[in-house]
């Protein structure tokens, strides 16, 4: 069943005129994005993938990645990005620095309009958009972001070197970001909202250990203040359990209480969740026949690489064999969720 809104293949020129039309465009350059780079280009589809602005995503604001196999020594994000990059690269994958600002859906190939002003069309898409820091949305917290507030240890710790820095958040990142912040500032203290941590067992045993780790706990910041020279010198706090206020004085503010996803140019196509993450199937479909995802955009989970790599494997062979299956199937109905079909039905017309 279709309801006219039917797309063949074949095409050698886009509707909009456009004299290339790509096999599948990766938008996103973290690790789900450069996986599925690398598995489109050695399925032969000469992939097309689009940086965005966060070149690398989240990984490369990491200092060290301690737990992603076949690295035992553990290495640098910015490094496992360069890595996984090349042998992307090394497949044919062409990487573009741009952003995307639209993907217009309602029409196959599917068209992707960049901040650089160019346009490509394309008949598959992988989204691997990621997430970024969530903010706190505090009084002072935007006036003094980067002038003592900042939300990447691995960037701005070297700013910190002797001083006191005070980190937001109970999760992985706080945890990890300040045991990293100790290698600079005399004193962490890590100011959570509960009595326990979320953080990973490992993580919480060396950060109780650090002679310069402190907890200060069931409390938040309701303020972040400085002096007239614009920089930070305290928080102001308040005591979860009891309402009670107080006051900390501090050179920087680290705040990490999690993440948000980079869903702008999904908003209104595509199926989110509460939280704004693409909802797919356990096949990395959208609702939309032709565009997949993987990495942080769709996982509201895991979130972590080696979780992000697996995605961006599965979309890529999720996308191929769609490709695949649509050239030699030749239809479409771009309004039908191809998500109701079992994995075997690829195309939806
Ligand atoms: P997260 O796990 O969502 O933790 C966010 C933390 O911020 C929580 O402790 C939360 O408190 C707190 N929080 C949230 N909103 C707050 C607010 N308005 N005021 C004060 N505190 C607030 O986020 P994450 O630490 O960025 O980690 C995200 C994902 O990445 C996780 O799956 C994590 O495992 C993963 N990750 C892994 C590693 C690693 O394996 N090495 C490193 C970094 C991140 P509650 O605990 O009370 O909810």
């Amino acid at each position: 069943m279709t309801n006219g809104q039917v797309y063949t293949n074949g095409a050698a020129h886009s509707k909009n005129g456009h004299e290339t039309v790509e096999d599948v465009i990766i938008i996103g350059s973290g690790p789900a994005g450069f996986t599925a780079g690398l598995y489109t280009a050695r399925a032969n589809l000469n992939p097309l993938l689009i940086t965005g602005n966060e070149y690398g995503g989240q990984v490369s604001i990491t200092y060290e990645v301690e737990n992603y196999p076949g690295f035992p020594e553990s290495l640098s994000g910015p490094e496992l990005v360069e890595k996984m990059k090349t042998q992307a690269e090394k497949f044919g994958c062409r990487v573009e620095f741009d952003y995307v600002t639209e993907i217009v859906t309602d029409q196959h190939p599917f068209l992707v309009r960049t901040a650089n002003g160019k346009e490509h069309v394309t008949k598959a898409i992988i989204l691997a958009t990621g997430a970024r820091p969530r903010y706190l949305s505090i009084p002072g917290e935007k006036a003094y972001t980067g002038r003592g507030v900042s939300y990447c240890g691995t960037c701005d710790g070297f700013f910190f070197r002797g001083k006191d820095v005070v980190v937001v958040g109970g999760g992985d990142s706080a945890v990890e970001e300040g045991l990293f912040l100790t290698k600079f500032a005399t004193r962490v203290r890590v100011l959570h909202r509960r009595d326990q941590l979320r953080a990973s067992k490992i993580l919480q045993e060396r950060a109780f250990q650090n002679e310069k780790m402190e907890f200060i706990w069931n409390t938040v910041p309701t303020e972040i203040i400085g002096d007239a020279q614009g920089k930070v010198t305290g928080v102001i706090t308040q005591n979860t359990a009891t309402g009670a206020a107080g006051q900390l004085d501090t050179d920087g503010v680290f705040i990490f209480v999690g993440h948000i996803p980079n869903n702008d140019l999904l908003k209104g196509k595509f199926d989110l969740d509460e939280d704004g993450h693409l909802i797919t199937d356990r096949y990395t479909r959208t609702n939309i026949p032709g565009i997949f995802a993987g990495g942080e955009i769709m996982d509201k989970v895991f979130k972590q690489v080696a979780t992000s790599v697996g995605q961006g494997c599965s979309a890529a062979m999720q996308a191929t064999r769609w490709l695949e299956e649509f050239e030699s199937h030749g239809v479409i109905d771009l309004q039908t969720d191809p998500r109701q079909f079992p994995h075997t039905k690829v195309v939806t017309a």
